[in-house]
């Protein structure tokens, strides 16, 4: 079926006034940690990555697509973004994408992760329809990869410092060439973390830009209570515009994301995750 790609609000921000998207949460555990992330909150007033009001099994996922389609038709992109990672819950993501690609084929599959569990899988991705992928990366520098994760599990193997974020950086980049070898659109995430990457992120968005990746969006570190680093200010307008405008002579900024729930649903500016989150919990049930 025939997709009009450009109808994904954070890939385009033209039309983020117009077409919005759903996450759906059915992927809970990740085979990574990283030093800001917790997903210990489960709570409808907080708004950030991590976050979701309850977890979907891949049929309950399709339900409430069915739900949330008929109360926001303005909807126009899937997306899989956690509240863990997609590739660690592989059987699940591709179950959901599968069922969505059954009974909503005109919308856009999209699919958020860090890459480390994802390239099995592309093949896969690319025969269901996703067409917009995104691959956090933070460092390209394994000694510098080595302060923001704490560790990588490979299988039922974890690797800790310089090795482990050496492995995931190997993943990541073999990510990107490979997904557009599949002609799939990627977007990059780069978490700014003052006085770990942010003297970095430019050389992320350039070697990465290297591999063909599409765009990059720089995301300031929101400080998440009992991580490593929840004493780590937020970088403000002064340090993230600077560096987008720099690496933005290689790759196109993202410059309108807003730091999204694990079950956001509706246009950016006008989340209704918190209003839907009933019919979430109901289908997860
Ligand atoms: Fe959290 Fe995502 Fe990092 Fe996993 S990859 S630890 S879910 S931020
Ligand atoms: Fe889009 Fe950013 Fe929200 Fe992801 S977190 S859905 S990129 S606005």
């Amino acid at each position: 079926m025939h997709k009009d790609t450009t109808k994904h609000p954070c890939f385009n921000k033209a039309e983020a006034g117009n077409c919005g998207r759903v996450h759906l949460p059915v992927a809970p555990k990740c085979n990574i940690q990283c030093n800001y992330c917790n997903r210990k909150y489960d709570c409808v007033n907080e708004s950030r990555p991590g976050v979701t009001s309850g977890i979907l099994k891949p049929f309950q996922a399709a339900e409430y697509m069915d739900k949330v389609l008929a109360k926001e038709p303005r909807i126009t992109v899937a997306g899989i973004a956690g509240p863990g990672d997609p590739f660690a819950n592989p059987a699940e993501t591709l179950e959901t994408m599968r069922l969505l690609n059954e009974r909503h084929p005109h919308l856009l599959f999209c699919l958020s992760s860090n890459g480390m569990g994802i390239l099995p899988y592309l093949d896969d991705i690319a025969a269901l329809g996703v067409s917009h992928v995104t691959i956090t990366v933070s460092a390209v520098d394994p000694a510098i990869g080595a302060k923001i994760y704490a560790w990588v599990r490979d299988g039922n193997v974890v690797y800790h410092g310089e090795k482990g974020a050496e492995i995931l950086l190997g993943r990541q980049l073999a990510a990107i060439k490979g997904l557009k070898e599949r002609g799939i659109t990627v977007k990059i995430n780069s978490i700014i973390i003052p006085g770990v990457n942010d003297h970095h992120i430019v050389e992320v968005g350039r070697v990465c830009a290297g591999l063909g990746a599409d765009i990059q969006n720089m995301i300031p570190l929101k400080p998440t209570e009992d991580t490593p680093f929840s004493e780590i200010p937020e970088p403000g307008r002064e340090t993230v515009l600077p560096l987008r405008k720099e690496a933005g002579e290689f790759i196109d900024q993202m410059t309108h994301c807003k730091r999204c729930r694990a079950d956001a649903v509706g246009l950016l500016n006008d989340d209704q995750s918190v209003a839907l989150c009933g019919t979430l919990r109901a289908c997860s049930k």
